[in-house]
């Protein structure tokens, strides 16, 4: 897998607010799934910076991170299996639906994100409820 990089500089505190409300608007929606790549177009983060910070909500449980493995074939692409882990499929041959026969390599393997369903429902929990105040002092 290659992450990519870029010139654009941005503070860790500010990829962390950003990611966080992404996540959190996507947790509040319908959607179940989402690429990295889609957060980092809609927060405007650079990729790796913002996958390090996506694997520290693996850590924490808001995210599962998952593996889809993908059809080498440029004439169909197509995602042939998504596994939990890397470990017990690579180096391992898979035959995809188009008949081609497919050896598992990190090339062909793209991440993916999964909201934790709990905190799916922790979101929606709280969006109903005012807002609490914190006061320090
Ligand atoms: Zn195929």
């Amino acid at each position: 897998m290659h992450l990519g990089g870029g010139g654009l500089m941005v503070a860790k505190w500010e990829i962390k607010e950003k990611i966080d409300d992404a996540v959190r608007v996507i947790a509040y929606s319908a959607v179940k799934y989402f690429y990295p790549t889609a957060i980092t177009k809609a927060t405007n983060t650079p990729l790796p910076d913002a996958f390090e910070y996506l694997l520290t909500l693996v850590q924490s449980g808001v995210l599962s991170i998952k593996w889809e493995i993908r059809c080498p074939n440029l004439d169909c692409l197509q995602t042939i299996k998504t596994v939990d882990s890397l470990d017990e499929v690579i180096e391992e041959y898979m035959e995809c639906d188009c008949g081609k026969e497919v050896l598992l390599t990190r090339d062909i393997v793209f991440p993916i994100f999964e909201i934790n369903p709990d905190y799916k429902e922790y979101v929606k929990k709280n969006k109903s409820k005012k807002k609490k105040k914190i006061t320090f002092y």
